[in-house]
């Protein structure tokens, strides 16, 4: 009729420039190739920072005394061996602190800060027993609250540091600090940092919808030390870590098999595993192991064969970063629903969707976040229930009809599955580029850790990532691919590479 025809021609038109033929994401994926080699090639050669962090050894057990610890229950310290080599021979390829930890006897209490987009979390991990086990660990999540992503540095690092110290002072008699030692953390910090050292790094650019003054530049260990001090908490900062980082670390603790780590949270970033010899613009020593952990910023990613419409454009130009993190923009949780909204107010203006007005709400930017589209997505009631209630609760737009319910689900799963069929391109990017992109022999396997909540929350998405993997690798390859969600990896590796790094080693 009349009043659909307009409707349905912004729908078409929306899937038309959304569509993700595999033919177009393979296309993404070999720049995704092509950009790691460039951004390794030379500081500033790429879009992609390929940020090196310093981990140039992840905590690997061999796969049996993984086995073991797995039917004990004994999730440790694993016998590091660098590169799977026996285990009597381990102790050549190692650092003191390696040694340390294989020795197995080492009692700490570690903490980590886990700064994300949306939530903060501290942590807490106690390792003991024999094996080194990790005893014991506790985390409290915290809101970070918007007006303090973009207020001044000291505030949002004062707020942080405080929560931390109340964190710190619920410390129950379980934890056992040995008696003249400091407390120490790994600091995840997910944004884009440039490391001197494991335990140093100046910002480069806030993301995510910070924007702070006078931190870009700076080094956020020395931030986060001082409020540390203004809030009278002894601590140091051992590690600082990116989620990625932390994600594969903690990862590849469990499983030997762990090459990269995905967030699809607020933001989006991977981190993989590198050959030194690969990596040009590193200068330094080449590290025993052979090999370094590579924060490649890939929500810097962009690419003309990336599928965009003038809802990202305009969501681009309006946003606190305008032309950076584009591959970000169309995948991850902080802007699927954004892109879901613009889509809908543009159908309410053009084509009277909802009524002869424009929902005043619907002209809010960021008004319909992430969780609330996948709550609509996911609804399976006959009568669309739930997103009958959204609309209303969130939105303000009442009694909507089933057809108009239909409509906008079916604007969420075009804007869905382009973000999550782009993700899985860019891994198969990432798979190429460590030749891991071929079906393998004797049962090998190619793991990817995977955290953040639009990852684990968002059922649709995920499937649908898993798919397209499938289909971009064919059978064959995609059997020995495994994408783990390792919630909370990103803490527990920060703590990890915490006592790894510690003064105490
Ligand atoms: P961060 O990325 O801030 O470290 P998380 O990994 O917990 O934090 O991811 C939080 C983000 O995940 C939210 O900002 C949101 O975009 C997304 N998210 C959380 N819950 C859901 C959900 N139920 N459905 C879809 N996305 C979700
Ligand atoms: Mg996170």
């Amino acid at each position: 009729s009349g009043k659909w025809a307009p409707v349905a021609a912004v729908v078409k038109e929306l899937e038309e420039r959304c569509a993700t033929p595999v033919g177009k994401l393979r296309q993404v994926a070999d720049a995704m190739t092509v950009e790691m080699h460039a951004g390794l090639a030379s500081e500033g050669g790429s879009k992609l920072k390929m940020l090196i962090s310093y981990v140039d050894n992840l905590p690997t057990g061999r796969q049996e005394l993984l086995q073991a610890a797995r039917m004990t229950d004994d999730y440790a310290i694993m016998k590091v061996d660098v590169r799977g080599r026996a285990c009597t021979k381990t102790a050549e390829f190692m650092t003191a602190s390696q040694r340390r930890l294989m020795s197995g006897d080492e009692t700490g209490l570690f903490y980590a800060l886990d700064l994300g987009g949306t939530n903060f979390r501290v942590l807490r991990v106690q390792l003991g027993g024999k094996e080194g086990r990790v005893a014991k660990h506790e985390f409290e999540e915290v809101s970070i609250p918007p007006h303090l992503m973009v207020g001044g540095s000291d505030e949002l690092f004062d707020f942080i540091a405080s929560a931390l110290a109340k964190f710190v002072a619920s410390e129950g008699e379980d934890f056992h600090l040995p008696v003249g030692r400091q407390r120490e953390l790994g600091f995840t910090f997910s944004f884009p940092v440039r490391q001197v050292s494991i335990a140093s790094g100046t910002l480069i650019k806030w993301t995510k919808g910070f924007n702070i003054d006078g931190t870009v530049g700076e080094d956020v260990v020395a931030e986060l030390t001082r409020a540390m001090e203004r809030q009278g908490l002894d601590m140091r900062v051992s590690a600082l870590v990116n989620d990625t980082i932390g994600t594969l670390a903690g990862g590849r603790y469990y499983d030997n098999d762990v090459v990269a780590a995905v967030i699809l949270g607020t933001g989006t970033n991977a981190a993989y595993v590198e050959r030194a010899h690969a990596i040009p613009k590193w200068h330094g020593l080449l590290p025993k192991s052979g090999e370094m952990v590579i924060n490649m910023e890939w929500g810097n990613f962009r690419s003309s064969h990336l599928p965009t419409t003038d809802y990202d454009q305009a969501l681009d130009n309006e946003s606190l970063n305008p032309g950076e993190q584009i591959f970000e923009k169309l995948i991850s949780g902080m802007y699927l629903g954004e892109i879901l909204r613009r889509v809908l107010l543009r159908l309410a203006k053009e084509a009277s969707f909802f009524g002869d007005s424009v929902p005043p709400k619907l002209e809010v930017p960021f008004i319909l976040r992430t969780p609330v589209m996948s709550a609509m997505h996911h609804d399976t009631s006959p009568d669309l229930k739930v997103v009958g209630t959204k609309l209303n609760e969130v939105l303000g737009i009442p009694d909507t009809s089933l057809k108009t319910r239909k409509v906008v689900i079916q604007v969420c799963d075009i804007v869905a599955k382009r973000g999550a069929r782009l993700a899985a391109a860019g891994i198969v990017g990432v798979l190429k580029k460590i030749g891991h992109d071929n079906a393998v022999k004797d049962g090998g396997r190619t793991v990817i850790a995977m955290d953040g909540g639009l990852y684990e929350h968002y059922t649709i998405f995920s499937e649908c990532l898993q798919c397209t993997l499938k289909e971009m690798l064919g059978d064959e390859a995609s059997s020995s691919v495994v994408v783990k969600l390792a919630s909370d990896g990103s803490g527990i590796g920060a703590a990890l590479l915490a006592a790894s790094h510690s003064q105490y080693l």
